[in-house]
């Protein structure tokens, strides 16, 4: 399906967004988003007409529950952000390109949910004026992708994006888990990449049981260097470890160029950078046993 994610970005949201990697929203738009489903990101504004406008594309991946009860995480997959903003009126054909593609029952789309259905027409319109490529974007999503496929997808794709939209605010998100991390998770399996504790079982409504690990950048995302995102600057750590490491005093960290050699104050560890080459060596490893 396709969906208009509503996304206010002249402003600072009071949702837990991160435009292009999650989508906070409350429990009453469940039913009108799913995993897979491609979305065009609107800014609108009630006020300002000149602030509506369309800026971006993704796919929905995951769909977690807040721990709040009351809100979802949609993980945002390949987001891709206009060169420039496209406005939501067409000047040519003179209407709403969302207007488009709507027979039968329903006339018009339902403009004022944030959350809401966008015809194929209009979907398409939206992108050949912005200029995407629509085979950029892999719509087949539900084709089960192995944990290091995503990984160098999001790698290739995080290497030259600069973490600069985070903000302190997302930190803890950040280390809840993103795709990456789960990705490397599904690999490295959730194991202290320091103290080799095993992460416990979490609690979960999914049929599938999910291990409780931390995860760490090593160059902290606030200093906003590029690349910073990408698994090879990722360890997976006990939530222990993880607290020494950021609010030790004895803490030694020595970067070998493949690997981190970290020395906490009762433990060091040689630890492998997690790059994909070394994922990828990894995986053989684990099919030869
Ligand atoms: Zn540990
Ligand atoms: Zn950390």
């Amino acid at each position: 399906m396709k969906i208009i994610l509503s996304q206010r970005i002249d402003i600072s949201s009071t949702y837990n967004d991160i435009p292009f990697q999650t989508y906070h929203f409350p429990k009453e738009y469940l039913n009108k988003i799913n995993t897979g489903d491609a979305f065009i990101y609107y800014q609108g504004n009630k006020s300002k007409k000149q602030h509506r406008y369309y800026f971006g594309v993704g796919i929905i991946g995951k769909i977690e529950p807040d721990i709040d009860g009351i809100h979802y995480y949609a993980e945002i997959l390949e987001g891709i952000k206009f060169k420039e903003n496209i406005p939501i009126y067409d000047q040519i054909n003179t209407g709403y390109i969302e207007d488009r593609g709507f027979e039968g029952k329903r006339k018009q789309p339902d403009w004022q949910n944030s959350i809401r259905k966008i015809s194929d027409e209009a979907f398409s319109e939206i992108l050949r004026l912005s200029h995407v490529d629509q085979n950029q974007l892999s719509i087949d999503i539900e084709e089960p992708r192995s944990p290091l496929e995503t990984l160098k997808k999001l790698n290739a794709k995080l290497y030259d994006t600069p973490p600069s939209e985070r903000n302190a605010k997302v930190q803890n998100f950040i280390d809840r888990g993103t795709a990456v991390t789960r990705a490397l998770k599904e690999i490295l399996g959730a194991k202290c990449q320091i103290c080799g504790w095993h992460g416990f079982t979490k609690k979960s409504k999914k049929s599938i049981d999910e291990s409780f690990i931390e995860a760490h950048h090593l160059d902290q995302i606030a200093n906003q260097n590029i690349g910073s995102l990408c698994s090879d600057n990722i360890i997976l750590l006990c939530p222990n470890c993880h607290r020494e490491i950021h609010y030790g005093k004895y803490i030694r960290i020595i970067d070998h160029g493949k690997s981190f050699e970290i020395g906490l104050s009762n433990k060091i560890a040689v630890i492998e950078k997690n790059t994909i080459e070394y994922l990828e060596k990894l995986k053989f490893k684990l099919i030869e046993k």
